[in-house]
Order: structure tokens, then C-alpha cells, then sequence
């Protein structure tokens, strides 16, 4: 039986790297709202061309474009197959179009994952985040350093601070998560889904904690 579920937090609690560890434990299909934007914006697309000031302040994009986009990705799933959104809804209004969507397709989410990490640790650890400019992987200089030529599509990572990750940017962001995101928590707890798991500690730790919660 497929799973479907979503994984939220703070900007910088590590859900793009656990969404990828539990995609290639569970065979999930990961949908990353940040990922597409950034590749439409890479890509210069008009969405792109929207995204890119929004994104480099910190800021959310509107409610509607989102929405739309993950439409679009939902739809081109294969039938049956399983899927983690990460960084997807980010809104109470997000939140309910997901809802239709997925009753429109006789789904129902199995688990909302809440990553809790301190915000405090969130400035440090974003300050040591790079990202490559030829494939968008990330790494951490402290806790995932890349190795040169190490990378699985052979080349020499070119690596950069996103703009979004330069801490002024960065403390805009948990403004904005705090006040736009954070009211997730009591919509998943009052569908019963919402599973709160330790986002503080190394990723091996972390990954155990989620795939407990959903009983992986
Ligand atoms: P992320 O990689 O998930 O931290 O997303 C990077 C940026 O993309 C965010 O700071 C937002 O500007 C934008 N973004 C990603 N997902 C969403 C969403 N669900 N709603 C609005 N903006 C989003």
C-alpha cells in the first residue's frame, strides 16, 4: 500500500536531507517545493522569474503559484505510487488545497512529520550550508563536507552560500515560518496526524527517529 507524507519545520531543520534519506528507505517519490523553484529559476521559466526576488528575501510565494505547481506535480504521479512532501504546505491555505487535491484522488496523508529543531542551532548550521551551482546538492563544512569529485554525477561541486541562507536572510525566514508555518502544528494535531520528532542531534540519529514515527 502506498504511503503519503509530508514533512515540515524550520527553514534549515534538515528536512531536504532526511526527506532524501526516507525516500530511498521507504521508495518515495520526494516533491521539494524549494528544488522546483530553484530549477525554474535556474531555468529562467516566468514562475522562475517570479520566485527568484521572493526567494532571495526569505519571503513565502504566493499561495496560488505553489498550489498550482504541486497540482501539477501531484498529477503526473503514477498511480499508487507513495510520496514525502517537504517544504510543502507552508500555509493554513496551502494546507487546505492539499486536502482537496489529495481527496479529489481518494488519498489521505498518513503522516504529517514536524522536524523540531532549536532555532538558535537553525542560524549556525544554515552559516555552514553550501550548495553546488552545478547539481543544487547540499552540504554541510561540518556535518556533510563534499568530497572532491566525490559527487554521483562525477564532477567537483562548485559550492556557494544560498542567498536565502545568509543569516540576516535567515533570521527573516524563521519570522516567517514562525508566523505563516508554525500554525500547521495545531491543524496537523487536530487531524491526528501530526508526528513530532527530535530534529536536534547527527542525521543518522534524526533518520531513526523519523522512520520509528512512521513505524518504518
Ligand atoms: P526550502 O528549500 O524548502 O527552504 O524553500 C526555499 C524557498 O522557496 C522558501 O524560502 C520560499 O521562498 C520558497 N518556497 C518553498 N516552498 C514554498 C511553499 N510551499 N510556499 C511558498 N514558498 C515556498
Amino acid at each position: 500500500m502506498s504511503r503519503h507524507y509530508l514533512i515540515f519545520g524550520p527553514p534549515g531543520a534538515g528536512k531536504g536531507t532526511q526527506a532524501e534519506i526516507l525516500r530511498d528507505k521507504l521508495n518515495l517519490m520526494h516533491l521539494s517545493t524549494g528544488d522546483i523553484l530553484r530549477k525554474h529559476v535556474r531555468e529562467g521559466t516566468p514562475l522562475g522569474q517570479k520566485a527568484k526576488p521572493i526567494m532571495e528575501q526569505g519571503q513565502l510565494i504566493p499561495d496560488a503559484l505553489v498550489i498550482d505547481l504541486m497540482r501539477e506535480e501531484l498529477k503526473a504521479l503514477k498511480p499508487g505510487q507513495g510520496f514525502l512532501l517537504d517544504g510543502f504546505p507552508r500555509t493554513i491555505e496551502q494546507a487546505k488545497a492539499l486536502d482537496a487535491m489529495l481527496a479529489e484522488s481518494h488519498l489521505e496523508l498518513d503522516a504529517a512529520l514536524h522536524l523540531d529543531t532549536d532555532f538558535e542551532k537553525i542560524v549556525e548550521r544554515l552559516g555552514d550550508r553550501r550548495s553546488c551551482t552545478v547539481c543544487n546538492k547540499t552540504y554541510n563544512l561540518k556535518t556533510k563536507p563534499p568530497v572532491p569529485g566525490g559527487c554521483s554525477d562525477g564532477h567537483d561541486c562548485q559550492l556557494v552560500i544560498r542567498k536565502d541562507d545568509e543569516p540576516a536572510t535567515v533570521r527573516d525566514r524563521l519570522k516567517v515560518y514562525e508566523n505563516q508555518t508554525a500554525p500547521l502544528l495545531a491543524y496537523y494535531q487536530e487531524k491526528g496526524i501530526r508526528k513530532d520528532v527530535n530534529g536536534d542531534g547527527d542525521m543518522e540519529a534524526i533518520s531513526h527517529r523519523l522512520l520509528k514515527a512512521v513505524g518504518a
